[in-house]
């Protein structure tokens, strides 16, 4: 075929997008562990999730939901159709840069308006908080990609948005400061005088740098303290992976229907694993029926915050202060402040409940990658396919690139499809170390693992 010929981009008709997310928790083949409260360490009514009512109830309901099919509001719809559906690219000129037999896809989240896939769950977030009544939103942010998602989806929804930004990254990230800002947020750093945890920290400790656990404790805080405010959060738990879905479902329909394939191998990269979920769940179904038994589907993390190849499987908060509920999930203890590296979206504690117990049952497995060699293959795209990623993308486009070169290396023509979770347009100051030759790699920090693992809660055997 002349090259002119050869397909790169696939992408769905807006009126086959879909209307309906999945939700896999009728599909797992052992029921998920329950949440439990933070302060009795009782497991919470499936019914009744969230004792603390931090969110809207539509959420609430979701969270535990037995529904396979969750229909997406018309208005949610219409607001996805502002730049969904996203494109289902093929990187032939990786593919040959490579010298690969592999076919490599890849779905990309970075033309959102926020640059990444967070809005998918902001906006739903956001549509529940006002049909319910709410005047307010709060919530937590690592380097701002969250934070400036839910910015937007308030701006639409007129709903005011409070950001608690990690201060380190408050005060070495002011680009994603400015787009809440002009989204109409207000942003502040965390730790901050705002909250009774807030001001504890910061007598103990004034230039406090934060971290994400910290933040979360000071907008759950937040929202128990203004009636007219609910709490929202953008990954790790089951409502978020399920509003999601759309990426997979969507990647799910042009692969099969218009790429006339099915994949060997997914790949992509997990903080907390919304947006990666988002994408396998709609195939690792199949794998749970039996349909796809060969199907391997990657989870790939940094070195530095090696939550599932590392943590232990266990009950722990989501948060510093404790309290948001307790989970059973991989964690590296609710305690552990992860090293400064520059993909603060994966610098996280713990991992989406829903993630872990699939590894557990061996339907997904996981991998570690070192910071350095993930700008290098951050740079290598960058190169052929001209996209420049997000830090966090990076993990993923690493493994990518390695499965292809094994493939190379066997003869074998896989199909890898790659979860792009957003470009990196907002963090060219670490693309810039990385030039310089300024950045480093972290190792496993065992000793301060080790020490954060001694304070997980003690759950009551139920
Ligand atoms: C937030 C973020 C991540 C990590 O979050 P998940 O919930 O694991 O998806 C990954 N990539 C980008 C671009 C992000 O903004």
């Amino acid at each position: 075929m002349n090259i002119s010929e050869e397909k790169t981009m696939f992408i769905l008709d807006q009126k086959d997008m879909p209307t309906h997310w999945y939700n896999i928790l009728p599909d797992l083949p052992e029921p998920l562990p329950p949440l439990v409260h933070p302060v009795t360490k009782q497991p919470c009514p499936l019914d009744m999730p969230l004792p603390p009512p931090l969110f809207p109830d539509a959420i609430n309901k979701q969270e535990f939901s037995r529904e396979r099919w969750i229909e997406i509001p018309d208005e949610v719809q219409s607001i996805y159709k502002t730049w969904r559906p996203t494109a289902l690219h093929r990187a032939r000129r990786l593919e040959k840069a490579l010298d690969t037999p592999a076919k490599i896809f890849f779905k990309y989240e970075g033309t959102s308006q926020a640059g990444s896939h967070k809005p998918n769950t902001a906006v739903a977030q956001a549509y529940y908080a006002k049909k319910e009544g709410f005047k307010r939103l709060a919530t937590e942010t690592g380097a701002g990609q969250w934070g400036s998602a839910l910015s937007m989806a308030g701006a639409l929804f007129g709903l005011e948005v409070k950001v608690y930004m990690v201060r380190v990254s408050y005060n070495q990230k002011p680009y994603r400061r400015i787009l809440m800002e002009t989204w109409g947020a207000k942003c502040v750093p965390s730790p901050s005088p705002d909250t009774e945890i807030g001001k504890k920290l910061l007598a103990e400790l004034p230039n406090h740098p934060g971290s994400l656990g910290i933040a979360i404790s000071e907008a759950c805080e937040d929202a128990f303290a203004h009636d007219d405010t609910k709490y929202s959060i953008g990954s790790v738990v089951n409502h978020v992976l399920l509003h999601q879905t759309v990426i997979g479902l969507e990647t799910k329909k042009v692969i099969t229907e218009q790429a006339d394939t099915y994949p060997d191998i997914i790949v992509g990269c997990v903080g907390g694993g919304s947006n990666f979920a988002g994408m396998y769940l709609p195939f690792v179904v199949d794998k749970i029926k039996g349909t796809k038994k060969d199907l391997r589907i990657i989870n790939v993390e940094p070195t530095s915050c090696p939550t599932i190849t590392k943590g232990i499987y266990a009950w722990d908060y989501g948060d510093v202060a404790g309290l948001a509920p307790i989970v059973m999930m991989y964690t590296l203890g609710h305690t552990f402040i992860p090293s400064s590296i520059h993909a603060g979206g994966l610098r996280y504690h713990g991992m989406a409940p829903i993630i872990c117990h699939l590894h557990r049952l061996g339907f997904v497995e996981a991998m570690a990658v070192p910071q350095l060699a993930t700008f290098a293959a951050g740079v290598q795209f960058a190169r052929t396919e001209g996209i420049i990623s997000a830090p966090e993308t990076n993990h993923a486009i690493r493994v990518t690139i390695d499965e292809a070169l094994k493939c190379k290396e066997t003869g074998k023509a896989k199909t890898i499809l790659l979860a792009h979770s957003g470009h990196g347009h907002f963090d060219l100051a670490s693309y810039d170390a990385y030039l310089a030759n300024k950045l480093e790699d972290y190792d496993y920090p065992a000793e301060k693992v080790k020490e954060a693992l001694a304070h997980l809660p003690e759950v009551p055997k139920f």
